[in-house]
């Protein structure tokens, strides 16, 4: 069959959503711009009908590192901390060309385009210190720019550039003017926190651009994010400011930590959280009572913070597994994370695209149409089992179809969610 997508559509027909409600939702402009009970009214063609599918607002991806994605089996890292990956990247780095970046980018970036993520904030190395050339230090950044012209109009790209603390200002300024939207960092790493924390924030306020940095992705040592929501308190409103990990605040005692919570609510500061990471580098000092190297969850939330949650490093020295999958990310959250399947997808939903400064997509009028359909009766259901079955739609256009066919031996099976058969009074 001929390949016929990326395919508008101006409905779709027979969804399911979360709370239970059949709907069809009519599109104009890549936007929802009517939800009404399935077969009220007559909707606009071409409709898709989604009958046995649950309808989702479509993930997206706030934290990724597409320039090391799908690079574990070249890298041949031993299994390790956050020290032992960074050494084997910086060991393998110099080797990579950039068609080997793109390729692996691209790959991945589609992997998550067919498991419903339609925007994409990833990470990208500055490579190299003062020594190298800039032509050196933005390979990766050039090979990701090309892999967000290779897919634009099917998902959203962003690029961060990734100053590790010896890279000097002009190869980070060199990687802003290959494509680069934003500064990052890892001050937590820095022989002196506090001051490559202030540059990077010069740096960014120097390029009149947000910032989205590492912050505190240990267990013990540095604690920036305090400093961090401080300097960034009294930028303008709609100038990006996010910070990854936080691993170090889910280990400070209330008091602190409630105190840090409280001036990152007030300074709009968007925070990341990265499961399946963090749960594979961390903790790797604690033969017992292994701690999980999670930002506190169920306090950010309460207290309003913007909060979002992504996967981080997909088969590569940071993390060997992973799909780069929201899905797989929700049920970590669930898991090891403790938070509702209602919260854990809303941080990979609606908390990711918040963090990223994007328009809510969501089924209701007026939000952009990125959707997710899954084979799946609930989202517990769809969270649970993570269908491998997937049609996932950006902006009113459908991008990405999956479908699977399996076999089993013929075997008398109920289903879950038939209803039980009705025993008469007696
Ligand atoms: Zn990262």
């Amino acid at each position: 069959m001929a390949n016929s997508l990326p395919r508008p559509v101006a409905a779709v027909r027979n969804a399911k959503l979360p709370d239970g409600r059949v709907v069809d939702l009519s599109i104009a402009s890549g936007v929802v711009s009517e939800v009404t009970a399935a077969g009220a009214v007559s909707t606009p063609e071409p409709a898709l009908d989604l009958s046995g599918r649950l309808l989702l607002p479509a993930p997206a991806e706030p934290h990724a590192h597409l320039d090391k994605a799908r690079s574990f089996d070249a890298v041949n890292p031993p299994l390790g901390d956050l020290g032992s990956a960074i050494d084997a990247w910086h060991a393998h780095a110099p080797t990579m060309g950039i068609e080997s970046i793109v390729e692996r980018a691209r790959a991945q970036a589609l992997a998550m385009l067919a498991a419903g993520i339609t925007a994409i904030r990833s990470h990208v190395d500055v490579l190299g210190d003062g020594r190298v050339s800039a032509g050196d230090a933005t390979r990766g950044a050039r090979a990701l720019a090309q892999v967000r012209e290779e897919l634009a109009g099917l998902m959203d790209i962003q690029l961060v550039a990734l100053a590790g603390p010896h890279c000097p200002d002009h190869l980070v300024e060199a990687v802003l003017d290959a494509g680069a939207d934003l500064v990052g960092g890892a001050p937590h790493l820095a022989p002196d926190p506090a001051a490559d924390l202030a540059r990077l924030l010069a740096l960014a306020e120097r390029r009149g651009i947000g910032v989205d940095l590492h912050t505190d992705e240990n267990l013990f040592g540095p604690v920036t994010l305090d400093a961090y929501a401080r300097m960034v308190r009294d930028w303008p409103s709609d100038r990006p400011r996010t910070a990854g990990h936080c691993v170090r605040l889910g280990t400070l005692d209330a008091a602190r930590r409630d105190a840090i919570i409280a001036d990152v609510k007030t300074a709009d500061l968007g925070i990341v959280t990265l499961p399946i990471t963090n749960l594979y580098l961390q903790g790797r000092d604690h033969p017992v009572a292994t701690p999980r190297g999670l930002a506190p969850l169920r306090e950010l939330l309460d207290a309003g913070v913007r909060l979002g949650a992504g996967a981080d490093n997909v088969r590569d020295p940071f993390n060997p597994v992973g799909r780069g999958d929201a899905l797989e990310t929700a049920a970590l959250l669930v898991t090891a994370g403790h938070l509702s399947p209602e919260e854990a997808y809303g941080l990979v939903s609606a908390g990711a695209r918040s963090v990223m400064g994007l328009p809510p997509a969501a089924t209701e009028a007026g939000a952009q149409a990125d959707f997710l359909a899954v084979r799946a009766e609930n989202l517990v259901e769809a969270i649970a089992t993570a269908p491998a079955d997937r049609v996932v739609i950006h902006r009113g256009r459908v991008v990405a179809i999956t479908e699977t066919r399996r076999e089993l031996p013929a075997m008398s099976v109920v289903r879950p969610h038939d209803p039980p058969a009705l025993v008469p009074a007696s």
